[in-house]
């Protein structure tokens, strides 16, 4: 292995049909005159899909397998130890269409659940699989744009207020009885369907047309509701997913605004754009809003039924200029901003293996003789301990990946 502590990183899209056509495309530099989904852009290090490393000579290797060659010296000796390779999956999302409802495991449950489903041979790869890896998957996501999504069980006033406004669903009330969000998660999960359009249908016939005339909001439940019917419904089997619109918090983050999903929380996102950091996994357990495999019973257990005040975090000054710094109960990763000055250079230290994404400008990074130009959407890969130099050819906007220090 070479002395070169910084590399240009190529990372992979994700074409999932709820991606949006035109923002991803536009970051990279891309042409999609096809208008395929570009949905996510994954930097990191996922057995399933590594981003590459571009090496001094041009060639492309792999990032999982390139770390492997030397874990301890490009992880760094704590990283490596603790988690034995990296630890967290970086990625830009465009979310045009809404995204499943999921919930995702813990680290114990991932663990022993991803062996349950190796002893009984369920292939990796199989529709009914629910563990891909036998890694957690908190997350936090930073927003882009306006940005909209589901996080957590309402609180019960609040839970309440929407049920009684909303006559299809009053019938949950007494079921919810002021707290008990598990035989009211438990119902909607698990009623036959012929109920589930029962229920929902009057509901739709209602809100449906509202949304079609434009006179429903972003910020009501409604609007999601029938935005959800339109998008996943065929005529006979309506999703019941629409139950838990009005069950989880309804929240949108500004630009700049963050919110973390710890194991066990039930989000949605709706729609925008952000960046997210995870831990390096791809376990989901799903609850609706998608045409995907979806295991009730797994999902039951995983999920907290408990309220959830959304955290939006705005996040707190770094050390370095112009760093935002945000942090969450997560070991295994945190999430920098950096807004870089034009003609201000600024010294950084890699912590353990990190990832820079230039979201806004043009930077050249440096390290000793080594100089790596980056424009917007370009990343930068730079082993532990790496001492570098960006310098800005004009404002910049940088994404740091590492973990908390
Ligand atoms: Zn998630």
């Amino acid at each position: 292995m070479s002395n070169t502590k910084i590399y240009k990183l190529e990372g992979k899209v994700q074409h999932y049909t709820w991606g949006g056509t035109d923002f991803i495309p536009a970051l990279l530099h891309l042409t999609n005159t096809d208008k395929k989904p570009f949905a996510e852009y994954w930097m990191g290090a996922h057995d399933n899909v590594p981003a590459e490393v571009v090496l001094p000579d041009g060639s492309k290797q792999p990032l999982n397998g390139f770390i492997k060659q030397d874990a301890a010296a490009l992880l760094g000796s704590n990283v490596n130890k603790r988690f034995g390779r990296l630890p967290y999956l970086f990625k830009v999302l465009d979310v045009k269409d809404m995204l499943s409802i999921q919930v995702h495991p813990s680290k114990k449950a991932a663990e022993s659940a991803f062996a349950a489903e190796n002893m009984k041979g369920t292939p990796l790869n199989a529709s009914n699989r629910n563990y891909k890896d036998d890694n957690h998957k908190p997350e936090l996501m930073l927003a882009l744009s306006d940005f909209w999504l589901l996080h957590g069980f309402k609180a019960p006033q609040a839970l309440v207020t929407i049920l009684m406004q909303t006559p299809e669903l009053q019938f949950l009330v007494p079921v919810f009885d002021g707290k008990n969000y598990h035989a009211l998660y438990e119902l909607v999960m698990t009623m036959d369907q012929h109920e589930v359009e029962e229920h929902l249908q009057p509901l739709l016939d209602r809100i449906v047309p509202l949304y079609e005339k434009g006179f429903l909001n972003r910020s009501e439940e409604d609007f999601w509701a029938a935005r959800a019917a339109k998008t996943f419904c065929d005529a006979n089997k309506i999703d019941r997913g629409i139950f838990s619109i009005y069950l989880f918090n309804l929240v949108n983050l500004k630009p700049g605004e963050a919110i973390f999903q710890d194991a066990g929380i039930p989000h949605a996102y709706l729609e925008g754009q952000n960046m997210e950091i995870m831990a390096n996994s791809d376990n989901v357990l799903r609850g609706g809003l998608t045409n995907k495999y979806i295991d009730v019973p797994e999902l039951m257990h995983h999920t907290k039924f408990e309220p959830v005040i959304p955290d939006i975090l705005k996040g707190t000054t770094g050390s370095v200029t112009g760093e935002t710094v945000f942090p969450t109960p997560a070991a295994d990763f945190e999430l920098r901003r950096l807004e870089l000055k034009a003609g201000t250079p600024v010294a950084l230290t890699a912590a353990t293996a990190e990832i820079y994404f230039v979201y806004e400008g043009a930077v050249k990074a440096s390290a000793d003789a080594h100089e790596i130009n980056l424009e917007k959407g370009a990343a930068l890969f730079t082993t532990a301990g790496a001492s570098f130099t960006f310098q800005p050819a004009q404002n910049a906007l940088i994404f740091r990946a590492t973990v908390p220090q």
